[in-house]
């Protein structure tokens, strides 16, 4: 089945209309479509909340397919935090819902102008219209009116006020399996594009659409399929991801030997609660109130997301990820569980990334404009100052680098403008290698390097592979917590397409994509300064058992990672 539908939405004009994908996108599914659509259509100087940027939503080459955990969307933009090329990934049932209508991409331009507007996409097209009942509501309450009943063949992407407030921080909500916001693209600022557009919701019901997408060779497909998701059980990395979700790493992070857990604005890397906010101690509470692990998107067979219930067994949030629990748990010093859960949920709802608030936050307490710990005043600049849009929700919801320019503090979680993911640069230093070369910024996901132990040069190395694999995986529309290996993905895009692909060449392709946006950034006016990580992560040591440990990879080394 071809996936060749590109559905292009003029926001200023109102038109919508339909191509094909050119040839030369025929293997470009996910990140590296987004990426390659970015810097072939727009000017990378212009503003990224301007009528002349736009949004590209793509799925992965895998998408609509029986592969586990394949269903990954992508949303590229020109980020309005870094400034550069941005992709941000979400699961959730958009990605397959998209390919069984044979969509490829969703290309949105303009800014509507006189109010908001949804699109709508079914087997009979696309259409916009008048949406001004959504405004100012919050994703949990839009996700249960548009997708509701009919999660079975529906899915959402949808921005809360944070996006309509044109917010930095701002997320895009996808549903997941139950019809609940909970699965967000959200680092970058892409609900921010998102508002810019006027867009509030884009709803998509396949149920008119195929039920599978096959296999150009379909029975080697299915093989994959079957040979890939006992690879993926087997794995004893996995066991833990389903049993406790990534809360299961905050126990082993927060040791005296790895010192990854942030804590007060990331001046220490462990905290003397992290007990409260563990995967083990969710998992018990799971057992008493109802918990448990769920998928994210259909077909998934890992099943990371943790639905969290409070005491009384209600719903509080699903997917409470190690991110969330350490940029606004630790770091704001905030316990336990519970509290966390709440600030999740609010984050969810008012559509926010909460590794960029955790850190924006964290600068703000530093700064002295919230107590450590002060759980209730986060709650009230959540819920009250940045879900009405008021000044002080705003700089908030601008990011981290805006907090620390209000309040004039230069010790700065950022690299590229984009606020620092848990994983601790100064104790895995590959982590700092990666935020640095990366085109994305401070971004984890775009290659995780824990290793220790090891010289630098094989640190780099090692972020070097994993971020080609990384491209591959966002660009196949794969989970990374298959641990799929290259050699997988090329299989599987060679019985999907019937096309020739190897390994070798899997990883040509994951490398021309980073140049691509690469290229888009340099274009952009970066340079090798926005290369380098903050100067107190190399002059601020976490005390390890062998000795302090600031970052203190040469930077020559970093600008060596693309060379
Ligand atoms: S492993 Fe977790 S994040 Fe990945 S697809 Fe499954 S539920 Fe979603």
């Amino acid at each position: 089945m071809a996936i060749d539908r590109i559905i292009r939405v003029d926001m200023s004009t109102g038109a919508v209309t339909e191509e094909r994908a050119p040839e030369r996108y025929a293997l470009l599914g996910g990140r590296a479509l987004t990426a390659r659509m970015l810097l072939e259509e727009t000017d990378a100087r212009i503003h990224p909340l301007s009528a002349e940027a736009k949004l590209f939503i793509a799925p992965g080459l895998l998408a609509g397919t029986a592969a586990t955990t394949s269903g990954r969307t992508s949303f590229g933009f020109k980020s309005p935090l870094t400034g550069g090329t941005k992709e941000a990934n979400a699961g959730g049932q958009l990605g397959h819902r998209l390919a069984r209508l044979g969509i490829k991409a969703i290309v949105v331009s303009g800014a509507a102008r006189g109010g908001w507007r949804r699109l709508d996409m079914d087997a009979e097209g696309a259409r916009l219209s008048a949406a001004d009942d959504l405004a100012g509501r919050g994703n949990y309450d839009l996700h249960r009116e548009l997708v509701g009943e009919a999660r079975r063949t529906r899915a959402a992407a949808t921005i809360g006020p944070a996006g309509e407030h044109r917010l930095s921080a701002a997320s895009i909500a996808v549903t997941d399996p139950e019809g609940r916001p909970t699965r967000h693209a959200a680092r970058g600022g892409p609900g921010a594009v998102m508002g810019a557009k006027g867009l509030k919701a884009i709803v998509v019901d396949d149920s008119g659409g195929a039920r599978t997408v096959p296999g150009e060779n379909a029975d080697a497909f299915k093989r994959e399929v079957v040979q890939f998701s006992r690879t993926v059980l087997e794995d004893p990395r996995v066991h833990n991801t389903s049993r406790y979700g990534t809360a299961g790493v905050v126990k082993f992070v927060n040791r005296e030997n790895v010192l990854s857990m942030p804590t007060r604005n990331h001046r220490h890397g462990s905290w003397e609660r992290a007990d409260t906010i563990s995967g083990q101690l969710i998992e018990e509470l799971g057992r008493e109130r109802g918990g448990k692990m769920l998928p994210c998107m259909a077909g998934c067979i890992i099943k990371c997301a943790i639905l969290y219930h409070d005491a009384g067994g209600g719903h509080v949030t699903t997917a409470l990820e190690f991110e969330t629990l350490a940029l606004l748990g630790s770091n704001l010093e905030i316990g336990p569980a519970d509290a966390v859960a709440e600030l999740d949920r609010l984050c969810d709802d008012v559509g926010l990334d909460t590794i960029e608030m955790g850190n924006a936050i964290g600068v703000a307490m530093e700064a002295g404009a919230l107590a450590w710990g002060d759980w209730e005043g986060v709650r009230r600049l959540l819920d009250e100052d940045v879900r009405a849009g008021t000044p002080l929700g705003r700089i908030a919801g601008n990011g981290t680098a805006s907090v620390a320019a209000a309040w004039g503090i230069d010790r700065v979680p950022v690299v590229k403008g984009q606020g620092l993911p848990a994983w601790e640069p100064r104790t895995l230093k590959g982590m700092g290698i990666t935020y640095g070369s990366s085109p994305q910024g401070a971004d984890h996901t775009a290659g995780m390097v824990t290793a220790r132990g090891v010289t630098p040069e094989t640190l780099a190395q090692q972020s070097r592979r994993e971020q080609l694999t990384m491209m591959a995986l966002d660009s196949a529309g794969l989970c990374q917590f298959t641990n799929a290996l290259p050699a997988d993905m090329a299989a599987f895009v060679r019985e999907r397409f019937g096309a020739e692909m190897s390994e070798e060449r899997l990883l040509a392709e994951a490398r021309e994509a980073i140049e691509t946006e690469r290229e888009f950034n340099r274009r952009a006016g970066f340079d090798r300064e926005d290369d380098r990580l903050p100067r107190w992560l190399l002059e601020e040591p976490l005390p390890l058992p062998d000795g302090p440990a600031v970052f203190d990879i040469d930077e020559a080394l970093i600008d060596a990672v693309w060379a």
